[in-house]
């Protein structure tokens, strides 16, 4: 199997650019080990998998697609997730680009050459986690895992037509991910159908000491929720998330799949989430405020590539942070900083924390009747490279469907719903009550 993922990484990654590091050599000696053993009831053994590149791996370089991590390449220590995978004798194919610092929704953002959607390569994967998706869907590896702060497994599930879970907040251990938007960001599966996505849940899910925000709750046998059962099943569909701006094919796409649930005997209905259209500028204001400081560490000492051109201490600092960063990190780190600096704190950050707490309340209100929410994942199929590239509001308007959810901290999955005209997957998002992946995955598994 891992000799197959790398013959197949040979035959298609030139186009795809999936993978920024690959760990061939310690992969297939690893390989060989598991082939010898007789001990093989672990759910994942010798899987081949794939991790993004803002999850840190101990001797195995994570740049998290930035210039300004090129040279870490000896990561100290493992993420929670990658001793949990390696527990489950998985084994690490190697790492996925992505936007700088998560930091975009088309890959375009990565510091190398972006990652390309492998059902058509002059499209865009998605992002951030475009290399996770796209190595799913190129069969590079049979998982991965991404990180989703504001769209970032979801957005490039669909637009790849594969299986992305964000579980809910504090599911997954943060443990060892490079933090963006710490109060947002969650790890998750990327993988070709539901059953493999709760399969990986189930390994990577539970409570760690190391991450004072992973939550203290048991995790479920989630395999067992997959009854193929969604009788009585009460869903939600929020006229905001098939409103204008969604694409005709989007929308028809999702009204098939709502008809296969009906005949599926399950029930839906109209909701509002009224406050959903302010979402995504409390999202880009709360996480550029939260990148502002948790990239504050990047400084050319602790970590980073130092610029050689500085003369004293402060200068050094400057330098290399300038020369370092990306274009999207730097504006997301100005916007940040100036939302938090004296005088405009609360007009803006406590604003959007404001508006955060609405768009929960909404969420928490329509679970008051309904077991899940189900609209599309994102408004259009994959855009073309270069397409927005220079827009970042338009850029940004593309994560409208799937930011509440991340601002909520609820679970949300993206499931392929059929293709556009230009033969480009569609992705359904059903979205659950906190810490109940479960029913997110009866339903998925039900109509996939
Ligand atoms: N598009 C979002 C952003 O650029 C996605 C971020 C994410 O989920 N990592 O912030």
């Amino acid at each position: 199997l891992v000799e197959t993922s790398y013959q197949r990484i040979k035959e298609v990654d030139g186009d795809v650019h999936a993978f920024l590091t690959l760990n061939e050599e310690q992969a297939i000696a690893y390989a060989k080990q598991l082939d010898e053993s007789s001990e093989r009831n672990k759910s994942l053994f010798g899987m081949p998998a794939g991790v993004k590149d803002n999850i840190v791996t101990k001797a195995l370089r994570t740049t998290c697609a930035s210039q300004f991590l090129d040279n870490f390449n000896d990561p100290l220590y493992n993420a929670t997730v990658v001793e949990k995978l390696n527990n489950e004798q998985v084994v690490t194919i190697g790492k996925l680009n992505m936007d700088e610092f998560a930091m975009g929704s088309s890959n375009e953002n990565s510091s190398y050459e972006p990652t390309r959607n492998p059902w058509n390569t002059d499209y865009v994967p998605g992002g951030s986690s475009g290399g996770s998706a796209a190595s799913v869907a190129a069969g590079e590896v049979l998982f991965s895992l991404g990180s989703d702060t504001g769209g970032s497994i979801r957005q490039p599930a669909a637009f790849c037509g594969v299986v992305g879970l964000k579980p809910t907040y504090g599911r997954v251990s943060r443990f060892g991910l490079v933090a963006f938007a710490s109060s947002l960001d969650q790890i998750g599966p990327i993988t070709r159908n539901v059953e493999d996505n709760a399969r990986v849940l189930e390994v990577i899910a539970g409570h760690d000491p190391m991450d004072s925000t992973s939550a203290d709750v048991e995790v479920p046998a989630y395999t067992e929720a997959l009854t193929g059962d969604v009788r009585g099943l009460k869903i939600a569909v929020p006229k905001e998330y098939l409103a204008e701006g969604v694409d005709p094919e989007v929308k028809q796409s999702v009204l098939e799949a709502l008809k296969v649930y009906e005949s599926l005997g399950a029930t839906w209905e109209e909701v509002s989430l009224p406050h959903s259209k302010y979402a995504v500028a409390a999202y880009y204001l709360l996480s550029s405020s939260e990148a502002s400081a948790n990239l504050a560490r990047f400084d050319g000492v602790r970590y980073g590539v130092r610029s050689e051109n500085a003369d004293n201490m402060i200068d050094m600092f400057k330098k290399s942070r300038s020369e370092g960063f990306g274009e999207e990190v730097k504006r997301r780190i100005m916007l940040g900083t100036f939302a938090l600096s004296s005088g405009y704190y609360d007009a803006y950050y406590k604003k959007a924390q404001k508006v955060r707490t609405l768009i929960k309340n909404d969420f928490d209100s329509i679970f008051e009747t309904y077991d899940v929410v189900i609209g599309p994942t994102t408004p259009t199929p994959a855009f073309k490279i270069g397409e927005k590239v220079d827009d970042p509001l338009t850029m940004y308007a593309n994560d409208i469907i799937t930011i509440p959810v991340n601002l909520a901290g609820v679970p949300g999955i993206s499931v392929p719903c059929g293709f556009s005209e230009k033969g480009l997957p569609i992705g359904l998002q059903i979205i659950g009550k906190h810490f109940d992946e479960n029913t997110v995955f009866r339903a998925a598994h039900a109509y996939e």
